[in-house]
């Protein structure tokens, strides 16, 4: 592929090749990005723009912000917005991207392909009531997070650039607006299935089946039943990517099935946020009255999803519709099952176990009731667990905790590993650091009111890391004071 740059200028390394765009015209609408006034950049990930493929030197200054952008498309790029439905918060509605564009798929040098997708890149056909702007506050806050789950090991769409547009974006206040650049193995939803689904068509349903097939499962394809194996594959990896999230404290904050991606990524950082003290109803989302998508009701959540995803594809896992049905049902009933598969492996890491006894479960899961009956940070509880004599923090006084501590150090005492082995598994499961609410804020609140990106910046560094103690005076590692404010997250920002 040739480039457009001119000879003194290096090339960018664009290598485009758009499949998506090749998927019947009902799944997406041609259309370039709105261009914008002023573009100016404010960040950039040259880690991952060259594990991309990408030149940062040829997208840096002007250049490189008319790209991201929006105001000079690549050459090889086919920009599109994509099609697709949902339930939002239970309720089935017809979406598409309102107010992203996927400029194209790179491939990178390795052969790997992403997405390159703008979010908050204008008005597009499925836009609805929305001006299809983004501020930067909530642009720089899905690359923060994005890039600590990324960094954390948890599958996830990553963030490569944020600019500023130079336009205002209203929402209750003027605020500055942004477009963000995010790379995804793909975007393809359980939303886009929905809407084929809903569409009825049933060559456009098996063209996206199979594409995706391709796609993410290609060794799928010549088995029995490859719609069905799609749908076991997709669980798995859903299993194991809420597992995950459990694991370190996350909560997505919005798991609608259009932020339901079938490559297994997290995708769509809207209302999510970090828990401190453990409690599984935790709920960040300003929106998410009834608490649907607490902490402790994601697997659930996911299932569900799942089960949305199982009834679009029930016309290509058989002819007959009752045959079908059990066998999607079958399918989706062995969830949970998988789910705890994940979570307790995860579970036994973080706690330095390394074979398998049968009360391991109940081993967690007092440990868990003990730290909710304490108000117990959930990081630094199980960061702490790893200094080996119990430390200072109260919870590790308390009486339950402490008959729950010698419970373990003689289920310690009952595998083969030396302590030392025990003590680097969970050093390395156990997250030092990870995006604690009030520091988001806090290099948010320098960013966009002091144009400061150097707080950002500093947190990057130590998000980047996480399995590393951050100095101890950075106080990168505490939850927030006492006294702050509950925190709360927005959505359709
Ligand atoms: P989300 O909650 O980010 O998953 O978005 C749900 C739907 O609303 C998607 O179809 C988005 O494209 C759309 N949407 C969110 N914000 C805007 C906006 N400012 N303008 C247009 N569409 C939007
Ligand atoms: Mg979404």
């Amino acid at each position: 592929m040739t480039s457009s740059s001119k000879p003194n200028r290096p090339d960018a390394g664009w290598h485009f090749d758009n499949s998506y765009a090749r998927l019947p015209a009902a799944f997406h609408v041609r259309m370039n990005p709105v261009p914008v006034r002023t573009p100016k950049r404010v960040i950039f990930n040259e880690a991952l723009a060259q594990s991309l493929g990408l030149n940062p030197e040829a997208l840096k200054g002007e250049e490189g912000a008319a790209i991201f952008a929006g105001n000079k498309v690549p050459e090889g790029a086919e920009p599109l917005a994509q099609a697709y439905a949902g339930h939002q918060f239970g309720h089935f509605t017809m979406l598409g991207d309102g107010r992203a564009i996927l400029l194209g798929e790179q491939v990178t040098p390795q052969g790997a392909r992403f997405d390159i997708q703008f979010k908050g890149s204008g008005r597009t056909p499925f836009s609805r009531n929305g001006d299809g702007r983004a501020a930067l506050g909530p642009m720089l806050r899905e690359y923060i997070i994005s890039e600590a789950l990324h960094a954390l090991g948890i599958p996830t769409t990553r963030s490569l650039a944020v600019v500023t547009t130079g336009e205002p974006v209203f929402r209750e206040t003027p605020l500055e607006g942004a477009i963000l650049t995010r790379t995804a193995a793909s975007h393809i939803r359980v939303g886009t299935f929905e809407y084929a689904a809903a569409r009825g068509n049933p060559d456009d349903l098996r063209a996206l089946a199979d594409y995706t097939l391709r796609r993410h499962f290609p060794d799928l394809a010549a088995t029995e039943n490859p719609y069905l194996a799609l749908l076991e594959a997709v669980m798995e990896r859903q299993a194991s990517l809420v597992a995950r999230w459990l694991l370190v404290g996350f909560i997505h904050g919005v798991m609608n099935t259009d932020n339901v991606a079938l490559g297994g990524e997290t995708i769509d950082y809207g209302p999510c946020a970090f828990m401190d003290a453990y409690d599984p109803d935790t709920v960040f989302s300003s929106i998410d009255h009834h608490g649907r998508y607490a902490y402790g009701r994601q697997p659930q959540i996911a299932q569900w999803n799942l089960a949305r995803l199982a009834e679009t594809l029930l016309s290509l896992i058989h002819e007959d519709h009752q045959a079908a049905v059990s066998m999607a049902t079958g399918a989706i009933t062995g969830f949970p099952d998988t789910f705890r598969q994940y979570w307790l492996a995860g579970m036994r890491a973080k706690l330095g176990l390394s074979n398998q006894e049968a009360d391991d479960g109940a081993l967690v899961e007092d440990l868990l009731s003990c730290m909710h009956r304490h108000g117990a940070d959930f990081t630094n509880t199980f960061r702490d667990l790893a200094s080996g004599s119990q430390p200072e923090a109260s919870v590790f006084q308390a009486p339950d905790f402490q008959q729950w501590f010698a419970r373990w150090q003689a289920r310690l005492k009952r595998q083969p590993d030396a302590w030392e082995t025990a003590r680097q598994c969970m050093n390395t499961h156990n997250p030092a650091v990870i995006p604690r609410n009030h520091r988001v804020e806090e290099a948010l609140a320098a960013a966009v009111e002091r144009a400061d990106l150097s707080v950002m910046e500093n947190l990057l560094d130590v998000l980047a890391r996480p399995y590393d103690d951050p100095p101890e005076e950075s106080g990168y590692h505490l939850p927030a004071p006492p006294s702050a404010e509950p925190y709360r997250t927005f959505c359709g920002t």
